[in-house]
């Protein structure tokens, strides 16, 4: 039977899910959320189980082939494993990731590993105990630090999220960079964005992922450009010799709308066509409202066909005109 796949009004396909499972996380990156957290979702308004699985079957029948579990932290939800293996299992779904901050999933790299997870995206913004101390408000760093050590054994593909902060992690860049030699890992940096769960960011972001590349070209002048992955986000580079590679990731800037095929589901169940804009359908009401998967689909399909162009037009759309929200509650 030949593959479904679904355009948007732009031409761009559809086949990439990242789904948040909870909004709730063990630690409190500035940058994602204020020190006192977020007022988390009453659990019953979070999709169930059994309403994640019917999502993405549906989704998966209109050509939805990759899924993201991300979160909050995937790994705070309970039974998440008993999610990941009903996932890997649903027709047409052919590559499950997860994003994690590494705390709370080192005991799972076996199983996942068995399920044959596609990658795991660790976020890890410095190498340094002290300075993790201060960006996450928690003392976690070995915890991360272990499981990004145990999953490289396992040989799950391995790509670490950098978010490059002025005054926070500029001294880790090059040490992140230096990860590579040795190890076959894609470290990332990520420009910070202004979803922090505060309302306020920078009126000109510093670190932008031009002056981020400068900053490496600066220690290697060789570094290597290498073909970008279709529908990426990241422009990928390698130190000639190195094992891992490099990428830069113009999340704020948003360089990369133009071929983006990405969907987000909320942890309550909200489809975002873009992550810059604050919701096009409740999916979880209209589950819970009695439609079939034949209405399901028609109102995902109607939310395709109405994208914005891009990051700054959908921003330019959103109701709460601040984006203020927790990537936290997003799904990152
Ligand atoms: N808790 C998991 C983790 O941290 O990997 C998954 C969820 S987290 C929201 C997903 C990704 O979003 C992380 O890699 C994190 O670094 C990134 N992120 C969160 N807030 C961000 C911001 N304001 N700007 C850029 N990236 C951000
Ligand atoms: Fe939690 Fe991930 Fe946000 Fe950090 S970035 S507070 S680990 S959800």
């Amino acid at each position: 039977m030949k593959k479904q796949v679904l355009y948007d009004n732009h031409g761009r396909p559809i086949n990439y899910l990242r789904l948040a499972v909870t909004d709730r996380c063990n630690l409190r990156c500035f940058y994602c959320m204020p020190e006192e957290g977020i007022k988390y979702l009453p659990k019953k308004q979070l999709l169930t189980f059994e309403e994640i699985e019917r999502l993405i079957q549906v989704l998966a029948s209109l050509g939805v082939s990759k899924i993201r579990l991300t979160g909050g932290e995937p790994f705070v939800r309970t039974d998440l494993m008993q999610l990941i293996r009903k996932i890997v299992s649903i027709e047409g779904v052919e590559q499950v990731h997860l994003t994690t901050n590494g705390i709370l999933t080192a005991p799972h790299i076996h199983e996942l590993k068995e399920l044959g997870i596609a990658s795991v995206n660790l976020s890890l913004d410095t190498l340094d105990r002290e300075r993790f101390k201060t960006i996450t408000r928690r003392d976690e760093f070995e915890s991360t630090w272990s499981t990004l050590q145990q999953l490289i054994v396992s040989e799950i593909p391995v790509k670490i999220n950098t978010v490059v902060m002025e005054g926070k992690n500029i001294d880790d860049l090059i040490p992140m960079v230096e990860l590579t030699r040795t190890h076959n890992v894609s470290v990332r940096f990520i420009e910070e964005m202004p979803f922090n769960g505060e309302g306020n960011h920078y009126a000109k972001l510093t670190w932008t992922y031009k002056k981020i590349l400068e900053w490496i070209k600066s220690e290697y002048p060789a570094l290597e450009k290498l073909v970008d992955e279709p529908h990426a986000t990241a422009y990928q580079y390698q130190v000639p010799g190195y094992r891992g590679k490099v990428g830069v990731i113009a999340a704020f800037s948003r360089t990369f709308c133009g071929t983006c095929n990405r969907i987000r589901v909320t942890a309550q169940g909200t489809l975002k066509t873009c992550l810059y804009d604050d919701g096009v359908l409740n999916t979880r009401d209209l589950m819970r409202g009695g439609a079939s998967d034949e209405v399901l689909k028609e109102n995902l399909i109607q939310a395709f066909s109405s994208r914005s162009r891009d990051g700054f037009e959908a921003e330019s759309k959103r109701k709460n005109l601040v984006v203020s929200e927790s990537m936290s509650t997003i799904g990152g």
